[in-house]
């Protein structure tokens, strides 16, 4: 069986008035990139920051590999903060920087010298040891803040929105880079970050957070097909909720239930719909948005409410996809695409 990295157990946190964190429970396996993943003013940081030791909990535990760590100092546990603004030191070189860790832990100088290399190759950083931090880009600057969170093996490393200062660009290529890296390492990731494609696309696994809560955790692919709560159906995705009087007319019981938008076809309302497995609504085109790879449809529905569908732009050209806003259509899903979502609102 898998070791458990971190456990979290009824966690809270109070500043004043505000409850930043108002009891959660989680656990972290070893060797897992995590991600905590929420809207801005969520939690997510200060439980990092809880994890790291730089915020004492109000009430609850936190355990590091097994070991009770809840009053311990940040130095004395096994992990490493990576901070979006990276906190390197100007006036060091990237070698200097990345092992200063070391120094400080009295590690000998030599010894260092080839741990700090490799951490920098590790970070695809070979050959820019001697150079300063100004003198570097942003997403070089990024590995090297990486290189020098590694470079001393930490059991688990936080990452706060470390791609946050990053253009998309730069940004969708470290994510790829970053998973790459922890699968070759081996080390524990927890990732804070506010942008669901992100957390989708990197993490092993996924706690959604809203109000200092977790209202689930899940792989992505659960957490995007089995949302557990309206607030995680509308957070990860395309908002795409039918509920109440219309969810009974379009699919006969009443509840709230979620469609994700590229599992809808826009059809011509005259179009045969005869497939038993499908469900079927029509409804006014509101608004089209023409994205290139793809077009969104807003869609009226007949029996109130709105969708979003998402049709790939597979022969369609940007003129035949304008030709579509305020006519009339026919959505259609299969059944199986229709999720239940527990409402706990
Ligand atoms: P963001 O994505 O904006 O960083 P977050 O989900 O990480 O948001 P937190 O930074 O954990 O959220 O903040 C949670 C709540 O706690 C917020 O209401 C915030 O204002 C409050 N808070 C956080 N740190 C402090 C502090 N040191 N003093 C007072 N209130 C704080």
């Amino acid at each position: 069986m898998e070791g458990i990295a971190i456990r979290l157990q009824d966690l809270r946190k109070s500043f004043g008035e505000t409850t930043a964190v108002a009891g959660v429970d989680l656990e972290i396996r070893d060797g897992e990139f995590f991600s905590m993943l929420g809207p801005s003013g969520s939690g997510k940081t200060t439980v990092l920051r809880l994890i790291a030791g730089f915020e004492t909990p109000t009430a609850g535990g936190i355990e590091l590999a097994g070991q009770e760590v809840t009053g311990l100092a940040p130095f004395e546990r096994d992990v490493h903060t990576v901070f979006q603004d990276y906190a390197l030191f100007p006036h060091m070189t990237v070698e200097q920087n990345v092992a200063y860790g070391l120094k400080i832990r009295k590690v000998p100088k030599a010894e260092r010298l080839v741990r700090a290399r490799k951490a920098l190759a590790e970070v695809r950083l070979e050959g820019f040891g001697a150079r300063r931090p100004a003198q570097l880009s942003g997403g070089q600057r990024q590995r090297v803040a990486l290189a020098r969170a590694l470079v001393g093996r930490p059991r688990v490393l936080l990452l706060d929105e470390p791609l946050g200062a990053l253009d998309l660009k730069l940004r969708e290529q470290m994510q790829v880079e970053l998973k790459e890296l922890q699968r070759e390492v081996g080390i524990t990731f927890v990732f804070v970050t506010h942008d669901q494609q992100e957390a989708l696309t990197m993490s092993d696994r996924i706690a959604v957070f809203d109000q200092g809560r977790i209202q689930q955790v899940g792989t992505p692919a659960e957490i995007y097909e089995r949302p557990a709560t309206p607030f995680v159906a509308s957070f990860v995705g395309t908002s795409n909720l039918i509920e109440g009087e219309s969810a009974q007319r379009v699919v006969g019981a009443p509840g709230v239930y979620s469609i994700r938008p590229e599992k809808i076809r826009v059809l011509k309302e005259s179009a045969e719909s005869d497939e038993p497995e499908h469900a079927t609504a029509t409804g006014t085109v509101a608004e089209v948005v023409y994205l290139g790879d793809t077009t969104r449809f807003l869609v009226d529905l007949d029996a109130g409410g709105r969708l979003t569908a998402l049709q790939q732009n597979l022969e369609t050209s940007a003129e035949d996809v304008a030709a579509y806003r305020g006519t009339r259509v026919r959505l259609q899903w299969h059944h199986r695409h229709t999720v239940r979502v527990p409402d706990t609102r």
